[in-house]
């Protein structure tokens, strides 16, 4: 049987970082085993939902390329996808659980169970639901019905050990004895995520469950409702949590956590997808640059690791800067054309120039981002001149001479392409007796303002005659000026 997995966020908040990773391994395992991949929306809390909570994390996963094959907007054979919509099926089913004796009716205050609770950690014991309300006679149940007294329901957890498998941690026994009978319906008829989510899982007949470890202490429940149910248990997947460089949970104060941001930032889909992946998951080899395709080829459960990963922005970065690389340059273009519009680095002398510019800027971009400051120099039409780059380069007797003797030089060269402005800025050092170097860092110094830059001749070449001749023109005032 193929696979049926869910991504199920609580559209309380933006797309996490940890919640990409745990909907991106669900992906994973579905392409892999030509499966169903489920998104579902677990807004039961109205409070803390929000409709565009859950737009801001579609949007996210589509960005990352993780599409869903069931959901709240594409529907399928288990709509709907939102369980707020669901509502009517989980007080059925725990109607249901009442009528087979796996739940029961409580009718207590929270005041009373808030007295208990103080009275026991008074006690220094921890509190548990002492089951007051499965002892209630049947002249107490008619008396507090007919008051109209609300109730919730209680699962009736039975006293047994259970085992439960799962794919990360192996198997997993916990004892009933030590759990208390939970609330699966609040008494305004809610269901409990607890509630919720088994239903689900079972109507949406899910075979892996594959999500955060912060739940595994939630699987026990889980594992009791599914039995009581009458439903087969899904195969779990507790997977690691993502832990800050400090070894901390991952949280705002380690930077980005959320995906809208990491994309704002700069990093590329492909790339986002690769690096997450690898939190908590290892192809067992060394292999760290992995498309999509090959990702999908490898994945498996097994290769889930039990230690908690870590979140390493510089590891990020740099592979963000591997997919740069490698990205088709009409699609790198495009991608850095809104940035440098939006910077007022527009318009190019044209498209072709353009795409010359990123292809030869591309080996320093990191993220997308830094195509803007990268490009900045050659798309503006005058140059400021960064301090340490005057210190650096600017400093040498004669410069303007030298740089004199070269403008005048490149006017003449012909064809003004690469070997050739290189032979001549050679020839013009060695005729006024410097190093060639030290023509080259103050040339790179009058175009650029800086002192790094792409190989200046690629650099010249790409200016052109016309504005590297004004270049050092203006270069030629600035110098004028400091004497
Ligand atoms: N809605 C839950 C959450 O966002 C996930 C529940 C689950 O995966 O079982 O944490």
């Amino acid at each position: 049987m193929a696979p049926r997995v869910r991504f199920a966020p609580s559209p309380t908040g933006y797309l996490h970082v940890g919640g990409a990773r745990t909907a991106l391994f669900n992906w994973l395992y579905a392409r892999r085993h030509h499966g169903t991949f489920v998104l579902r929306i677990e807004d039961t809390d109205v409070e803390r939902s929000s409709a565009d909570m859950v737009t801001g994390i579609l949007e996210g996963l589509r960005w990352l390329g993780l599409d869903w094959d069931e959901g709240p907007d594409t529907g399928g054979p288990y709509a709907p996808y939102s369980q707020s919509e669901r509502l009517d099926r989980y007080r059925a089913a725990a109607a249901r659980l009442v009528a087979d004796g796996h739940a029961y009716y409580c009718y207590c205050t929270p005041e009373r169970l808030q007295a208990e609770r103080e009275t026991a950690e008074q006690r220094g014991d921890a509190w548990r639901y002492d089951r007051a309300c499965l002892a209630l006679s049947a002249d107490r149940i008619a008396e507090l019905e007919a008051a109209g007294a609300p109730k919730a329901i209680r699962f009736k957890v039975p006293a047994a050990r259970t085992q439960f498998a799962d794919a990360v941690h192996g198997p997993i026994e916990f004892d009933g004895a030590n759990i208390e009978d939970f609330v699966i319906l609040r008494s305004d008829s809610h269901p409990t995520y607890h509630l919720s989510v088994v239903v689900d899982d079972m109507e949406m007949q899910i075979s892996h469950v594959i999500r955060g470890d912060d739940h595994i202490s939630n699987t026990p429940k889980h594992v009791l409702l599914f039995q009581a149910c009458g439903a087969p248990v899904p195969q779990f997947a507790h997977v690691p949590l993502i832990l800050g460089a400090d070894k901390k949970r991952l949280s705002k104060r380690h930077g980005a956590t959320s995906v809208t941001e990491y994309q704002r930032q700069g990093y590329l889909p492909g790339a986002m997808v690769n690096f997450l992946a690898l939190l908590g998951w290892s192809p067992g080899d060394d292999r760290e640059l992995m498309s999509t395709t090959e990702l999908i080829e490898r994945f498996s459960l097994e290769g889930i690791s039990g230690g908690n990963a870590v979140f390493d922005t510089d590891k990020l970065d740099w592979m963000n800067g591997q997919y740069i690389a490698r990205l088709p340059i009409d699609d790198l273009v495009q991608a850095v054309e809104p940035l440098l519009v939006e910077a007022g680095l527009w318009p190019p002398p044209s498209v072709e120039w353009l795409r010359r510019l990123v292809e030869l800027l591309r080996p320093r971009a990191k993220r997308l981002t830094d195509f803007v400051d990268l490009a900045a120099p050659y798309l503006r039409d005058r140059i400021e001149y960064e301090a340490e780059a005057v210190e650096k380069h600017l400093g040498t007797p004669g410069l303007a001479d030298h740089v004199a003797a070269l403008m005048s030089s490149l006017r003449a060269v012909d064809p003004f392409d690469e070997p050739h402005v290189e032979a001549d800025v050679r020839r013009i050092a060695a005729d006024q007796g410097i190093k060639a170097g030290t023509l080259i860092h103050a040339t790179r110094v009058a175009v650029t303002g800086r002192t790094t830059s792409p190989g200046l001749f690629e650099v010249l070449v790409l200016l052109g005659r016309e504005r590297t001749i004004a270049r050092l023109e203006q270069l030629l005032n600035f110098l004028a000026t400091r004497v």
